[in-house]
């Protein structure tokens, strides 16, 4: 999943993409309104996380400006104060959370593990499909009651097809979900990392989950 943070405090910024970056996001940075508001209406991410002191272009005017073009991704907003009125004015904007700065990276994480999973109507935290279970949360693959060692890279292009279950994905959609801006590389890389995946989550199984279409894309599916 691909997030895009929104904050001008550079220092706090990198602290928390580097954080993301180690559980599996694609993260990008903006360090002000008009580059951040940019980003959010070309970039497709999964999630935004929005400061709302800015220079150019402050928090509240971003949000009530995606929300007013019908961009309903979610939106985690950082407020500098603990001002009910802060609060208030963030949530009637468009967001769809708070946290309060200075704030726990854990929870941070946890409030953007629920986030995703609201808004892609998922009632459990871990995501199932026939005899494989991957928690995003804990970072966990089991199939068949064994469990699967995945690079970063694996595991973020799984849970991405997990969220898209009997759904196609193509490389375009996995390109831009699990790498970030300064992916450089050919569609082929895609393939390459799916044929790895593969070969972890299929290669000992009696019945294949990962199909190829070819010319489309993949998809998870207990069917082809
Ligand atoms: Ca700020």
């Amino acid at each position: 999943m691909r997030i895009l943070i929104i904050e001008d405090e550079r220092r706090l910024a990198h602290v928390v993409k580097k954080g993301l970056i180690e559980d599996g996001f694609a993260v990008d940075l903006a360090y002000d309104g008009e580059d951040g508001m940019f980003m959010a209406e070309t970039e497709p991410y999964d999630l935004i996380i929005l400061d709302i002191m800015l220079p150019k272009l402050d928090g509240v005017a971003i949000c009530r400006r995606l929300r007013q073009k019908k961009h309903n991704i979610p939106v985690i907003m950082l407020t500098a104060k603990s001002n009910v009125e802060d609060k208030v004015t963030g949530l009637d904007s468009g967001a769809d959370d708070y946290l309060t700065k200075p704030f726990s990276f854990l929870e941070l994480k946890s409030r953007i593990h629920a986030l995703i999973r609201r808004s892609r109507g998922e009632s459990s935290p871990v995501l199932k499909i026939a005899d494989l279970t991957v928690d995003p949360i804990k970072h966990t693959v089991n199939r068949n009651k064994h469990h699967i060692k995945l690079t970063p890279k694996e595991f973020a292009i799984l849970e991405f097809l997990m969220r898209h279950k009997d759904e196609v994905v193509s490389r375009t959609m996995l390109i831009e979900h699990v790498w970030d801006y300064n992916f450089e590389g050919l569609s082929n890389v895609v393939d390459v990392f799916v044929a790895a995946l593969r070969k972890k989550i299929d290669g000992k199984a009696t019945f294949k989950l990962i199909h190829t279409l070819h010319g489309v894309g993949y998809k998870i599916s207990k069917s082809v």
